[in-house]
């Protein structure tokens, strides 16, 4: 039976006062045993499967704030290169290989080392699917008003839905606490917003909303699970 593995990718960085460092990690962990699950209920003729996640990744523009680990490019380039190439080494029925990111910064590393790898082998090919699909992005946008950066509103309200521990509200951001202002590198952030707490917001108020954060990771699931059967249809062609 030929076989289609999911891995998580996510980062260990510091996501200001309302969520935890993991957070990348435990959305992409999240969505990839969603997409995992549904790919196997309707191509049973596969066998689908999780991979534990890998919880580190380039976090440098958080450097400076504590509870952040960041690798170089190189050296998370190698160890994905290494994971990917020796599973698929060691199976005989591997079709697909599936990055689940969570993290923006992960994102061209990890389509690089696919790219590279489907150029190696032949049988197995290798994909990056980012945890936010564009279309929900743009749900972000509508419910939100805005799809922006870092632990602003629309990930905290995602990370609520997964996590019940996260209280719903709505919080001033100059009121919450934080990290010390000044610290923050989010320079190479495509948004002029720099955060005195950790948080990158293009708004001064985060609406931490369970149902909303739902209905954006739903869609994203639904989004990602056509994308992986959009590419098994290409792959069986
Ligand atoms: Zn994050």
């Amino acid at each position: 039976m030929q076989k289609i593995v999911f891995l998580p990718w996510g980062s260990h960085e510091q996501h200001g006062p309302l969520i935890p460092a993991d957070t990348d990690t435990e959305i992409a962990v999240y969505e990839a045993e969603q997409i995992c699950r549904a790919i196997s209920e309707r191509h049973p003729q596969y066998k689908a499967v999780c991979l534990p996640a890998l919880p580190f990744g380039m976090a440098q523009e958080h450097s400076g704030f504590a509870d952040t680990v960041s690798i170089s490019y190189p050296a998370a380039m190698q160890f994905l290169e290494e994971i990917l190439a020796s599973y698929t080494e060691n199976e005989t029925q591997l079709r697909l290989m599936v990055i689940i990111n969570g993290h923006g910064g992960n994102q061209d590393a990890a389509a690089v080392i696919c790219h590279h790898l489907n150029m190696k082998y032949k049988r197995t090919k290798f994909m990056v699917l980012h945890v936010f699909s564009e279309s929900s992005r743009r749900l972000a946008e509508e419910l939100f008003g805005v799809f922006s950066a870092h632990a602003d509103s629309v990930e905290t309200s995602v990370y609520a839905s997964i996590n019940p521990e996260v209280k719903e509200g709505v919080y001033d951001l100059q009121l919450l606490g934080g990290q010390a202002a000044g610290r923050h590198a989010m320079k190479l952030h495509p948004v002029r917003e720099i955060s005195r707490n950790g948080i990158v917001s293009k708004r001064q108020d985060i609406i931490v909303d369970r149902e909303k954060g739902k209905k954006i990771l739903e869609r994203s699931i639904r989004d990602q699970v056509e994308t992986v059967e959009d590419y098994l249809q290409i792959l069986a062609e």
